[in-house]
């Protein structure tokens, strides 16, 4: 599937995002997820790739599982940090073979293993890298954004230059990180287009899975809890695990409720690959908005 010609076509696009399975038992568990998913229709899933190419094949074989088992469109990401031009071919070529149509391209982050050695001819940014590809392959391709500003960006103003640049050199679409306070996403929207950004942006939504986890990759991802978000949490029991789902849901759907109503192109759900959460998040926004 092209996606940016499908954000063109329909709105809003609903897609969700996955990492790949790593051995038979989070295979099965994958398995389980994309099947309760499913039948929510979503426009497409997304596989991510893991910094340093650390899951090459895992990212493969789960997008085989869902474009091949599950005959579902499957957006491969692909994360340069690190590879040679070389590897970065290998990796596409592959994509290709299996049908990929739009790769979601990232710089990633150094990998957390020490002793990783970036090769030497590895590409700085995700704007050298969209180059690359787009010079070399027939893809749709997608970046990040980040309403926030991604957490080395000297300003706001500045991360968006660097966006500007990612869509000059061929990025059609931007999924954004997630963010727990719309306000940053409309802002970021406004600033975006002032600069003369004109492709969908497309919001992240993220529920609180668990306390820990939203505290923790917030803190990571550079997205601020907002104080409504943060009394709600600091009332729960972390350990009462269905009041915190509950909470995550109907936070998220607020959001989602505004995004909707603002009239934004999809919204592209950070899934951790759970179903629990986006089934129930999707299901109430099809009766509230007919999706
Ligand atoms: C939707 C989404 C999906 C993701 N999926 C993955 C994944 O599958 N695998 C993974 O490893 N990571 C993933 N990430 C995380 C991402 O790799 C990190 O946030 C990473 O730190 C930045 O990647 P980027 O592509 O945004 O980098 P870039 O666009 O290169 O930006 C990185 C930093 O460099 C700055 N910058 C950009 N261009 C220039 C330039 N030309 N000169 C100077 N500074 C510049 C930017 O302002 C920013 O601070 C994802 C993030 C999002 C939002």
């Amino acid at each position: 599937m092209r996606v940016a010609e499908l954000y063109k076509k329909k709105r809003p696009v609903i897609s969700m995002e996955f990492f790949p399975f790593r051995d038979d038992k989070t295979a099965e568990s994958f398995n389980k997820t994309i099947d309760t998913l499913a039948p929510l229709n979503p426009d497409y899933m997304s596989v991510t790739f893991g910094a340093g190419g650390s899951t090459r094949d895992g990212s493969a074989q789960t997008i085989d599982t869902i474009m091949k088992e599950k005959m579902l469109p499957c957006v491969a990401y692909i994360a340069g940090y690190g590879l040679s031009p070389d590897e970065i071919c290998k990796v596409l070529d592959q994509y290709q073979a299996r049908g990929v149509e739009t790769i979601f391209i990232l710089r990633g982050d150094k990998p957390k293993e020490t002793g990783f050695v970036p090769h030497p001819k590895s590409f700085a940014h995700a704007s050298d890298l969209i180059s690359f590809i787009q010079d070399h392959y027939d893809f749709n391709l997608g970046c990040a954004g980040y309403p926030e500003g991604h957490v080395e960006a000297q300003s706001l103003e500045r991360d968006i230059e660097y966006l500007k640049l990612k869509v000059d050199n061929g990025a059609q679409y931007v999924v954004a990180q997630y963010f727990y306070d719309n306000a940053y996403f409309f802002n970021y929207e406004r600033q975006c287009r002032k600069a003369g950004i004109d492709v969908p942006i497309i919001p992240g939504i993220m529920p609180v899975y668990t306390l820990k986890m939203t505290r923790a990759l917030s803190k990571i991802c550079g997205t601020k809890i907002p104080d409504v978000l943060a009394q709600k949490m600091d009332t729960i029991d972390g350990e009462d695990k269905a009041a915190v789902l509950d909470l995550g849901i109907n936070f998220a759907l607020d959001q989602c409720r505004e995004l909707l109503e603002k009239g934004i192109s999809g919204l592209h759900f950070y899934t951790m690959n759970r179903s629990h959460s986006t089934q129930k998040i999707i299901r109430q926004l099809k009766l509230e908005y007919l999706l």
